[in-house]
C-alpha cells in the first residue's frame, strides 16, 4: 500500500512534519552546519534558526520573554528536570504531587524519586470521566511540597485538566508548579503570562515538528537546577551542543501551529465529531471515555466491549489505517494502560480501547473510510468472543472492573 492510501490517525503518538520545517532544517546539515555557539558565519546562521525557534516557542505558549524557554532533547527531559530542579531549589520540601494519569516520563520518574531518593509522592485520582479529583488534591496539599505536577491535556483520552486553577492552589502552599503541556500545544490555546504555572513542558514531534525537540518553559523568576550541566549553552540551563537544525525546524512547526490553531482546532473537532457519531451510530456497546466537554479536539478514545483492542488495531493496520491502543504492555502481557484502569473503565471494556487521534492533515474522507472498515472488524473480532451473541454481550454474571 503506497503512503497515499494509508491514513494515519495515531497522531498524538508522533505527526508528520510540516514541509516548511523540513525546507528550513535541510539546509543546516549541509550548508550552515555551525555550531550555533560559535563566533563564525557557520554559528551565526545556525543561532539565527534558533533565536526565531525561541520566539516561536514564546508565542505559542504565550510566554513573556524568550528567555523562558529553554531548549531540551524532548518532553520526557523537558518533565524530568522541571521535577528535579523543584526538587532541588525547595529546600526541606520532599514532597511531589502528581496525578495518577500522567504520563510514564512523570510517573516513571517519581516511582524512582520515590524508591532511591526518599521523595513522597501524592497520586491524585481521576472520575470515571478522567477529570481529577480536586478535593483529594487539596487534601494533598502542605507546606512539605515542593511541586505539583499536572498533565494539561492527557495523551489517551485527551482530557484537559484546569492547569491555571490547580497551580494557583499549589502556590498558596508555596509549592511550584509544572504541567506537562506535550499534548495541549498546538490543539488548545495557552498563555502561560499571568497565571501561576512556574515550569510548563513541550515536544515538537507532537505539532508536527521534528522528533528529539523540547522545550521546557521556566517562569522569570523561579529558581532554577540544570539537569544537565556541563557548556553554557542556553544560558547554562541545559549544558550540551543545541540540535540546531531541529529546534530550527520545531520553530518554523510552532509559529504554523500558533497561526493555524484558530482555524485547525474547529475544523479538527468536527472531524472527531463525525468519527465518534459514526462509531456510535454504527457499532454497539462501545463507550466514549473522557469527558466530552473537556477534552482537546483531536482525540477520540472510545471502548468497544468484548473485543481485543489490540485486535482491533492490527486489523485497521491491515486496512491501512494507524489508531492505537489504550494498552500497555506489561510483563509480557497486554493490559490495560494505567489510564483506563485509573479511570475504572469495567473490565469487559477496559481490554477494547482504541485511541484515534487527527491533525490538520487528516480528510473527512479518511474518517469516512475508517466509518466504511471498523464495523465488520469490530462484528468479526465479537464473533470469536465465547462472550458474545447476537443480541449482545452474553456475560456470566457480574464482571468486575479492570484492575
Ligand atoms: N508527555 C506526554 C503527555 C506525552 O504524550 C509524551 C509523548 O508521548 C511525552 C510527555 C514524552 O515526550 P517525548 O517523546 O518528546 O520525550
Amino acid at each position: 500500500m503506497t503512503n497515499a492510501a494509508r491514513i494515519y490517525l495515531d497522531n498524538n503518538a508522533t505527526t508528520r512534519v510540516v514541509e516548511e520545517a523540513v525546507a528550513a532544517m535541510l539546509p543546516l546539515y549541509t550548508e550552515e552546519y555551525g555550531n550555533p555557539s560559535s563566533a563564525h558565519a557557520f554559528g551565526a546562521a545556525a543561532g539565527k534558526g534558533m533565536r526565531a525557534a525561541r520566539k516561536a516557542m514564546q508565542g505559542l505558549i504565550g510566554a513573556e520573554s524568550e528567555a523562558e524557554i529553554i531548549f531540551t532533547s524532548g518532553g520526557t527531559e523537558a518533565n524530568t528536570t522541571a521535577i528535579r530542579s523543584a526538587l532541588a531549589v525547595q529546600e526541606g520540601r520532599r514532597e511531589v504531587i502528581i496525578s495518577t494519569v500522567e504520563h510514564p516520563a512523570i510517573l516513571q520518574l517519581c516511582d524512582a524519586l520515590e524508591k532511591y531518593e526518599g521523595v513522597k509522592v501524592q497520586r491524585i485520582p481521576v472520575d470515571a470521566q478522567g477529570r481529577l479529583e480536586i478535593e483529594a488534591y487539596r487534601a494533598a496539599l502542605s507546606d512539605r511540597v515542593a511541586v505539583v505536577s499536572f498533565m494539561w491535556a492527557n495523551n489517551e483520552t485527551g482530557v484537559i485538566f484546569p492547569v491555571e486553577g490547580l497551580a494557583e492552589l499549589a502556590h498558596e502552599f508555596g509549592a511550584l508548579f509544572h504541567t506537562d503541556a506535550v499534548q495541549a500545544a498546538g490543539k488548545t490555546p495557552i498563555s502561560v503570562k499571568g497565571t501561576a504555572i512556574d515550569m510548563l513542558s513541550l515536544s515538537a514531534h507532537k505539532f508536527h515538528g521534528p522528533k528529539g525537540v523540547g522545550v521546557l518553559y521556566l517562569k522569570k523568576g523561579v529558581a532554577f537546577q540544570p539537569l544537565l550541566r556541563g557548556g553554557k549553552q542556553e544560558r547554562g540551563r541545559r549544558a550540551g551542543t543545541e540540535n540546531a537544525p531541529a529546534v530550527t525546524g520545531a520553530g518554523v512547526a510552532a509559529e504554523i501551529a500558533a497561526a493555524r490553531l484558530a482555524d485547525d482546532a474547529p475544523r479538527i473537532a468536527a472531524l472527531r465529531d463525525r468519527l465518534e457519531a459514526g462509531i456510535l451510530n454504527t457499532i454497539s456497546h462501545c463507550t466514549v471515555l473522557g469527558a466530552p466537554r473537556d477534552r482537546v479536539p483531536n482525540t477520540l478514545c472510545i471502548a468497544f466491549d468484548l473485543v481485543e483492542g489490540e485486535g482491533i488495531v492490527m486489523k485497521l493496520d491491515r486496512a491501512g489505517i494507524a489508531a492505537s491502543t489504550g494498552s500497555a504492555c506489561a510483563s509480557g502481557a497486554v493490559e490495560p494502560s494505567h489510564v483506563v484502569r485509573a479511570m475504572g473503565v469495567p473490565f469487559t471494556a477496559a481490554h477494547g480501547v482504541v485511541r484515534f487521534s487527527i491533525s490538520r492533515f487528516t480528510t473527512e474522507d479518511e474518517i469516512d473510510r475508517l466509518l466504511e472498515t471498523l464495523p465488520a472488524i469490530v462484528a468479526d473480532l465479537r464473533a470469536l468472543s465465547p462472550f458474545w451473541s447476537e443480541n449482545g454481550p452474553n456475560l456470566p454474571g457480574q464482571m468486575p472492573a479492570a484492575q
